[in-house]
């Protein structure tokens, strides 16, 4: 089940209040009734004494029962305390009692004094009392000096019922409080998930990134504009890599079906007109097949290379291998590849991969070198690497357009004379390949002047520790 984040903030905020203000008051309460039964206790102790004094400086004097009197109405009125001298029997003391008799209360005051301690406090709910056995004029008496709670308990419950007041108030505050933070918080989270689902709706052209007081929802802004960015090329490279692959399926096709109506309609009987389109057809299918292979070949790669084995080969053999098919075009067309390949350097790799990048690469220069037509072949090695580099002398590659070479069919926009076909995918392979190998590459060109296309392949473990002992 999941639940609205405003809504669960705003219940969190409110409870806690509620809570808070609730414990608080709870806890006063309880402090408050302790120190005040305490203090009662002390104060009747007190007052206690201050009687039993009184009692015993009476009988010192000569209007003694008077004097008393007079001091235990001072006391009860100061003190706010009941006091009762009573004798056994429960008569009191005092005539200004108007004779009221307390027998119970004198029978239980002579209980709780048979142990023979000189006072006693007996604290109940409602009251706090000092007992004790005096002789006011030689006879035997209880003093009984009394406190009341009622009055504390009174004020206690009407603070009670201001703590409570307080708390659904602070409830209602926080109930507000709450909603408003609540809102504050959600809203960029709405919004972001908004445009997020727009995204997912194709809307490539949204703005992720705005100044919330929120970092985390920054950061996850930026992320999702970082998403979108990468979305849209895909899907604009995806666009055009079916438009470009359609156009260059149809091209072909198109001259296949013309040179075959051809043949047979027009040079069926002609042999050399006959095989020269049928040379025509051949060409175009050539053409066809490598560019099916060439896509083959790169969703293989994209799928990470599978069933392709990695073995220690010898690359310098490979490099002149691989640069020795270019030399019917040296003998044909007068292109000069100068190679300096250094000898006896290994690498563990998948060896038709590696042979394809080879390839790609040094095609590549052929295409686009320069008037002189010389390609340079290089590999040498490089602290612990081998590093290829295949140099020409063309046009080279402009700054916006280096990150772009490597992407699938990307092609500078314009036609190009080559001498070695391509299909716009060659560059993206070798991308595909050595990336999955984790091969560093790259390209240095200078408009002008030419381009330097590189690769270093680490050796293998083996050569590694061979290479060490040496
Ligand atoms: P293709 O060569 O078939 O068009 P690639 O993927 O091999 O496809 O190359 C992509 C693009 O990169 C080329 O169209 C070209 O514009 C550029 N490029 C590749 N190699 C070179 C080079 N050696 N010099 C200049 N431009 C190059």
């Amino acid at each position: 089940m999941s639940l609205n984040l405003n809504l669960v903030l705003w219940l969190a905020f409110s409870l806690f209040a509620f809570v808070i203000v609730l414990l608080y008051g709870l806890v006063q309460n309880y402090l408050i009734d302790k120190r005040y039964r305490e203090q009662t206790v002390e104060n009747v102790r007190s007052v206690g004494e201050k009687v039993a004094q009184a009692i015993e400086e009476a009988q010192e004097q000569a209007e003694g029962m008077q004097y008393l009197a007079g001091k235990i109405f001072e006391i009860s009125m100061k003190n706010n305390v009941t006091v009762y001298l009573l004798y056994e029997d429960g008569t009191s003391v005092f005539s200004a009692d108007f004779g009221r008799n307390y027998p119970d209360l004198a029978e239980t005051i002579e209980d709780l004094m048979a142990d023979g301690s000189p006072y006693k406090i007996v604290t109940t709910e409602t009251e706090v009392t000092y007992v004790a056995a005096v002789e006011p004029n030689g006879q035997t008496a209880y003093l009984y000096v009394s406190h009341s709670l009622e009055p504390f308990w009174e004020l206690e419950g009407r603070m009670n019922w201001t703590s409570l007041m307080t708390a659904l108030f602070a409830v209602v505050l926080a109930f507000v409080a709450s909603g408003f933070v609540a809102m504050l918080v959600t809203k960029p989270v709405t919004e972001v998930t908004e445009r997020a689902k727009q995204l997912a709706r194709g809307h490539y052209d949204l703005n992720f990134t705005a100044t919330y007081y929120c970092m985390e929802i920054n950061e996850l802004s930026e992320a999702l504009d970082y998403a979108r960015e990468e979305i849209s090329k895909a899907d604009k490279m995806q666009k055009e890599l079916i438009a470009n692959v359609s156009h260059d399926f149809k091209t072909p096709l198109t001259m296949i079906k013309a040179y075959a109506s051809m043949i047979r309609e027009i040079s069926g009987e002609d042999k050399e007109k006959r095989d020269a389109h049928a040379q025509i057809i051949i060409d175009e299918s050539d053409r066809l097949a490598a560019l099916v292979g060439d896509l083959l070949d790169l969703s293989r790669i994209r799928a990470g290379l599978a069933g392709d084995e990695k073995t220690v080969f010898n690359l310098s053999e490979e490099v002149y291998r691989i640069a020795g098919r270019f030399t019917y075009l040296c003998d044909t067309q007068g292109y000069t590849i100068e190679t300096e390949v250094e000898d006896g350097l290994y690498v563990c790799a998948s060896r038709d991969r590696i042979e394809q990048v080879l390839y790609n690469l040094i095609g590549n220069a052929v295409n686009y070198t320069g008037e002189d037509k010389t390609i340079r072949v290089k590999l040498y090695k490089k602290e612990n690497n081998s590093r290829f580099e295949v140099i020409d002398s063309g046009k080279g590659i402009s700054e916006e357009e280096i990150e772009t070479i490597w992407d699938r069919y990307y092609r500078s926009s314009e036609t190009h004379k080559r001498p070695v076909k391509g299909t716009g995918l060659g560059l993206s392979i070798v991308k595909g390949i050595l990336s999955s190998h984790g091969y560093p590459f790259g390209v240095i060109s200078e408009v002008g002047k030419g381009s330097c296309f590189w690769a270093e392949f680490f050796p293998p473990p083996a050569y590694e520790e061979e290479t060490e002992e040496k």
